[in-house]
């Protein structure tokens, strides 16, 4: 907490590092003032999105490589950590055949040869196990119902786990493994980079929120309140998706798409291509998405509407009356200034936050205000990304054996030790994860100096 209070700011700061300056309100939380949640809007989005982030630190490590410090190996797969007199000596595994796969998709997996690479210490950095359905499923938490039976995949293909069950085989131990962060409102990449590609909608409050048979999940399972608790809901439901129903002006305002490639503007660093995030209109990949994506129903009436939501699923199980009763309550609120509908009221309170009513919240309307459409509904798939368990460390970053003893000369750091030992814990919520990585990449780089220090 101090280092994300204090410090890490202007280190990120000094290195170039920096951040859209309008705050955002990503994860409200559920329940009441003590609750889980972010107690305000805060900075979420940095500018230049991943790249941004990762920029100065390749250049550190290109100019460690340039003076001799570093020797990078590209496609070098460790299978396994490798022992001697008793201690960790580094690592074998095999040298794949050489890809010219764009970023981000599958490369070959063609094995040329074997390497062993020998070091006085190991730090296994490897990420979480999001893009293996199988491992997710496996350690799905029984809190949370039955495992989806059909998830996509929010992280790319190499987001595997195997270096989970390599370091466990060598004696690490791994903890919390059900604690996974998925997120609720996927949708399926149109224009796939990896395997089941699946895109996140990071939503603003106004959308209504149905489960698959279309009834509306009760407070405070709204869009951008409490992830972990609508996934309870939806599984409750008996169903692996949910709906939002919504209108143009709801898509124009607050849908926003998580991932570099779907923020060109914040990527590339373009302001006038930011800019146009407030002006009328989607933002581009958001109307692409609209047009192209499979998960979307575009419709002028809500008979329409009900007629398309049922034809993209296995079973027709909406029902256009018991819709538009809802809705027309919905919209009944819209004209009572002391509305008993809470996502209602957390419209109207998200519209006092600048920030929320500049950037991310529709001025309140009716759903079927002619006006306001066409109607939109989106399916929305579970969509794996985070893993908070995993490797066990101390605070230096050294993996712990089953008997809660350091294993000498290894280290873990970022999502493989669950961001760190799971620092912000298991609602850590949205946009606090890479703090964690760069927290316990440094304190676990810092330590492993420390040890080989001659
Ligand atoms: C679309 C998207 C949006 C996100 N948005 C946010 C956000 O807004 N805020 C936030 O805090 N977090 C966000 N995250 C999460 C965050 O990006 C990840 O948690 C973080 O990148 C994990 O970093 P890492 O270095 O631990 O692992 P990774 O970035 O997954 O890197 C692991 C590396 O290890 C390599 N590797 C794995 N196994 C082996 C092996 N056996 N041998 C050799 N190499 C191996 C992999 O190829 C990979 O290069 C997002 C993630 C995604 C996918």
């Amino acid at each position: 907490m101090d280092f994300a209070a204090t410090e890490k700011r202007p280190w990120l700061h000094a290195m170039g590092v920096r951040w859209f300056p309008v705050v955002g309100w990503a994860e409200r939380g559920g329940y009441l003032a003590d609750g889980h949640g972010n107690s305000v809007p805060r900075f979420h989005v940095t500018w230049g999105t991943g790249p941004g982030v990762v920029a100065p630190f390749e250049r550190r490590v290109q100019a460690a490589v340039a003076s001799g410090r570093v020797e990078l190996r590209f496609r070098h797969r460790v299978d396994e950590l490798t022992w001697a007199g008793g201690g960790l000596d580094g690592v074998r595994g095999a040298v794949l055949e050489p890809s010219f796969a764009a970023r981000g998709t599958r490369s070959s997996h063609t094995e040329m040869g074997q390497f062993e690479r020998h070091a006085p210490v190991v730090l296994v950095t490897s990420g979480g196990i999001g893009a293996n359905q199988d491992l997710v499923r496996a350690n799905w938490p029984a809190r949370l119902g039955p495992a989806p039976r059909r998830m996509i995949s929010g992280v790319p293909e190499h987001v595997d786990g195997r270096m989970l069950a390599i370091v466990a085989r060598a004696g690490g131990r791994i903890v919390n493994p059900d604690r996974m962060w998925h997120y609720t409102e996927g949708i399926e990449n149109w224009q796939p980079i990896w395997a089941r590609h699946g895109v996140r909608i990071l939503p603003g409050p106004s959308s209504l929120w149905l489960d698959a048979r279309g009834r509306r999940f009760p407070a405070p399972h709204f869009p951008g309140f409490d992830t972990l608790g609508t996934l309870k809901a939806i599984s409750d439901s008996g169903y692996d998706y949910s709906w939002f129903v919504l209108t143009q002006k709801i898509i124009e305002k607050e849908f926003a798409l998580s991932g570099s490639e779907q923020n060109p503007d914040l990527t590339g660093r373009d302001i006038r291509l930011t800019m146009a995030r407030i002006r009328p209109g989607a933002p581009g990949p958001v109307e692409a998405f609209k047009r192209h994506g499979v998960d979307f129903v575009v419709a002028r009436t809500l008979p329409e509407l009900v007629t398309g939501m049922n034809k993209l699923t296995a079973e027709p199980l909406i029902d256009l009356a018991d819709l538009k009763r809802q809705i027309v309550a919905r919209d009944r609120e819209m004209d009572n200034r002391f509305t008993k509908d809470m996502q209602v009221m957390a419209i109207r309170n998200a519209r006092r936050s600048p920030g929320e009513r500049l950037a991310r919240t529709a001025a309140p309307h009716k759903i079927l205000d002619l006006g306001a459409g066409p109607l939109i509904a989106v399916r929305l798939n579970i969509v794996t990304r985070k893993t908070l368990g995993g490797l066990q460390t101390d605070l230096s970053g050294r993996v712990l054996a089953n008997s809660g003893e350091p294993i000498p000369g290894l280290f873990a750091a970022g999502e493989v030790a669950g961001f760190g030992g799971g620092m912000h814990g298991y609602r850590s919520l949205e946009g606090t994860f890479l703090g964690g990585c760069l927290f316990s990449g440094r304190q676990a780089g810092r330590a492993a100096a420390r040890e080989t220090a001659s």
